[in-house]
C-alpha cells in the first residue's frame, strides 16, 4: 500500500483528518488484514507468550514528529508488535473467563460507528443514535421475552446500552440510593441525619457489585462490610432468600435503610442462578422498599431460547436487569443491555443540565436523552452493531449459537463424568463446565488444588487452549476448580474434542 498521507493542508495548517479516498483504500487493506488474522487465529497459541515489557520495548519511546508513516508500516507492526502480545479471545480454543464474542456484523457495526463519528448524548445530537438504540432495546426485550414493564412499551420503563454490566450495576445503585431516600422522605434531610444505606448480594456475586458500592460511597474498600451484606448461598451456590430476609430485618432493627439488592442470574464462578421470585418475596416479607437489580451479565442472553427462560422467572418484580450481548451473543464489546421499569428514578439520579446542553427537543419532554441514563456525557453509537448482528443472524441464528455452546458443554460434561481422573465441581450450567482433578488416596485438598492448578498452567502454556480457574465453596472449605466457558464465536465440536484430548494428554503426563 502506498503512502497516501498528504501532509498538512497549507491553507489551513492542519492535516486533512478524513480523506475519503484514503479511508476507502486503507480501509480495504485493514479489513483484508483482519480477514487474514481471523483465518489464521486458530493456528496461534491462545495465550500470549509475551513477557512483561516485550511490547513496550518493541515500541519507540517517542512519537513521530512528522506524520509520514506509511499504512503498510502500520499494518506490519500489527503483525510484529501487536499480535504476539495478544491473547486471542476469538480463538476457537479460548475457554477462559466468559467469551467476548466478535462477529462479522459486530466488527462492521463497530467500524460504522467509528466511521460516522457521532455523539449520542442528547436526542438532538443525533436522533438516529437514540431512536435506533431504543428500538434495539425493545427488539431484544421481545426476543428475550422480558416483561413489558422493562420496555418503552410501558410509560415508565425502557432500556439503554451501557458499556458494561459493571456500569449498569453502578447506575442501578445510584438510582436506588436516591429513590430509597426519597421514599423514606429523607432526600432533603441533612446527611448527618440520614441512616446508613445497606446493600445485599450473594457471596458469589461479581466483584463489580462491591466496586459499585465503593464508587457510590457505600463502602471504603473491598473488605468494608459496614453497609454491604454478602448473603450466604445454598448447595447450588444460589443466594438463600431466608438469609436475605433475616439480614434485611436485622438492618431495619438496627436503623440501617435497606436500599439495593443485586441478584445474580448466572454467577461468574459457576453460573449459579439466584431465585428472583423468591428473592422478591423475601424482600417484600422483610419490609424492603429499595431497588431490586438482576445481574444476568453472561447467562441472560440465553433467554433468547425459550427453554432457558426459567432463569428470569420473577424478573417482573425487579426494578432493573442487565445482560451482555458482548459476552455470548455475537456482538463485539462493548454492549450491555440495561433495562429498568422506573426510568424516572434513573433520570432523577443522573440528570444534571448545564445551560449548554439545553435544547428545545429536551425541554419538550418528547425525547429520550440517554446522557441521563449513564455515567458519562458522551456516548458511542453502539446500537449499530447490535442492529447489524440481529439483522444478519436473525433471532434464529442467535438461538443456534447459544444452543451450540450448550450442546458442546453437555458433550464435555459427559466426558468428564465418564473419566475417573476428574470430577465435576458444580452441575454444568448452560455452557460452563467446572471440574478438577479427583483427589488421590491420602491426598489433602490443598495438594489436589495444587495439581489442578499445575494442570491448568501446563495446558495454558501449551498454547492449545486457554482456561481459567475459580474457587468454589466446598464443605467448610474452598476448592480450586477449572472453568471451561464454551460459547466462543468460532468454537465448534472439533475444537472441544481437541481441547478434551489435550486435557487428557496433559493429565497423563503428571
Ligand atoms: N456480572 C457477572 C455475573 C459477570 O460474570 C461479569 C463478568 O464476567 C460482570 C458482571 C462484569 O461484566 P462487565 O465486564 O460487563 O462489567
Amino acid at each position: 500500500m502506498s503512502d497516501s498521507f498528504q501532509g498538512p493542508d497549507t491553507d489551513n495548517a492542519a492535516p486533512r483528518a478524513i480523506d475519503p479516498a484514503e479511508l476507502e483504500r486503507a480501509g480495504v487493506e485493514l479489513l483484508a488484514w483482519l480477514g487474514r488474522y481471523h483465518q489464521s487465529v486458530a493456528t496461534r497459541p491462545v495465550l500470549s507468550r509475551a513477557r512483561p515489557g516485550d511490547v513496550l520495548n518493541a515500541l519507540p519511546a517517542q512519537p513521530p514528529e512528522r506524520g509520514s508513516e506509511d499504512w503498510s508500516a502500520i499494518l506490519s507492526d500489527l503483525d510484529h508488535v501487536v499480535t504476539p502480545g495478544l491473547t486471542h479471545w476469538q480463538h476457537p480454543a479460548f475457554y477462559g473467563f466468559f467469551p467476548a464474542n466478535a462477529s462479522t456484523p459486530g466488527i462492521l457495526g463497530e467500524l460504522a460507528s467509528a466511521g460516522l463519528g457521532v455523539q449520542g448524548m442528547l436526542w438532538a445530537t443525533s436522533p438516529a443514535c437514540t431512536e435506533l438504540e431504543m428500538r434495539m432495546l425493545d427488539w431484544m426485550a421481545g426476543a428475550l421475552a422480558l416483561p413489558d414493564t422493562l420496555t418503552f412499551r410501558s410509560p415508565s420503563g425502557g432500556g439503554v446500552i451501557q458499556g458494561t454490566a459493571s456500569e449498569a450495576t453502578l447506575v442501578a445503585l445510584v438510582a436506588a440510593r436516591r429513590r430509597t431516600l426519597a421514599r423514606a422522605g429523607l432526600l432533603d434531610a441533612p446527611r448527618r441525619d440520614r441512616p446508613d444505606l445497606a446493600l445485599y448480594m450473594s457471596s458469589q456475586a461479581h466483584s463489580s457489585v462491591m466496586k459499585a458500592a465503593m464508587v457510590a460511597g457505600l463502602a471504603d474498600g473491598p473488605d468494608d462490610l459496614a453497609n454491604v451484606r454478602p448473603i450466604p448461598v445454598d448447595d447450588s451456590l444460589a443466594l438463600r432468600p431466608d438469609a436475605l430476609r433475616r439480614a434485611i430485618a436485622t438492618d431495619l432493627a438496627s436503623g440501617h435503610l435497606p436500599c439495593f439488592i443485586c441478584a445474580t442470574v448466572g454467577t461468574t464462578a459457576s453460573l449459579a442462578f439466584d431465585p428472583l421470585d423468591d428473592i422478591a418475596q423475601a424482600a417484600a416479607d422483610a419490609g424492603f422498599t429499595g431497588w431490586l437489580h438482576a445481574d444476568a451479565a453472561h447467562a441472560g442472553v440465553a433467554c433468547i431460547c425459550p427453554e432457558f427462560r426459567w432463569m428470569l422467572r420473577g424478573i417482573d418484580r425487579f426494578d432493573s436487569l442487565c445482560l451482555n450481548p458482548h459476552k455470548w451473543l455475537l456482538t463485539n464489546f462493548d454492549c450491555d443491555l440495561f433495562y429498568t421499569s422506573d426510568r424516572r428514578a434513573l433520570v432523577d439520579a443522573l440528570s444534571i443540565t448545564p445551560e449548554y446542553l439545553r435544547n428545545a427537543a429536551s425541554e419538550s419532554g418528547a425525547v429520550v436523552d440517554y446522557r441521563d441514563w449513564q455515567i458519562p456525557l458522551g456516548r458511542r453509537f453502539r446500537a449499530l452493531k447490535l442492529w447489524f448482528v440481529v439483522r444478519r443472524f436473525g433471532l434464529a441464528g442467535l438461538r443456534d449459537h447459544v444452543r451450540l455452546g450448550v450442546r458442546l458443554a453437555e458433550w464435555l460434561e459427559s466426558r468428564i463424568v465418564a473419566d475417573d481422573r476428574f470430577e465435576l465441581c458444580a452441575p454444568r450450567r448452560l455452557s460452563l463446565v467446572c471440574f478438577r482433578l479427583r483427589a488421590r488416596a491420602g491426598e489433602s485438598p490443598a495438594q489436589t488444588d495444587a495439581r489442578t492448578r499445575a494442570l491448568m498452567d501446563r495446558l495454558n502454556a501449551s498454547g492449545a487452549l486457554y482456561l481459567t480457574h475459580a474457587v468454589l465453596p466446598h464443605g467448610d472449605g474452598a476448592r480450586l476448580v477449572l472453568r471451561m466457558a464454551i460459547g466462543g464465536s468460532m468454537t465448534r465440536q472439533e475444537h472441544v474434542e481437541r481441547a478434551w484430548a489435550a486435557i487428557g494428554t496433559e493429565t497423563a503426563r503428571e
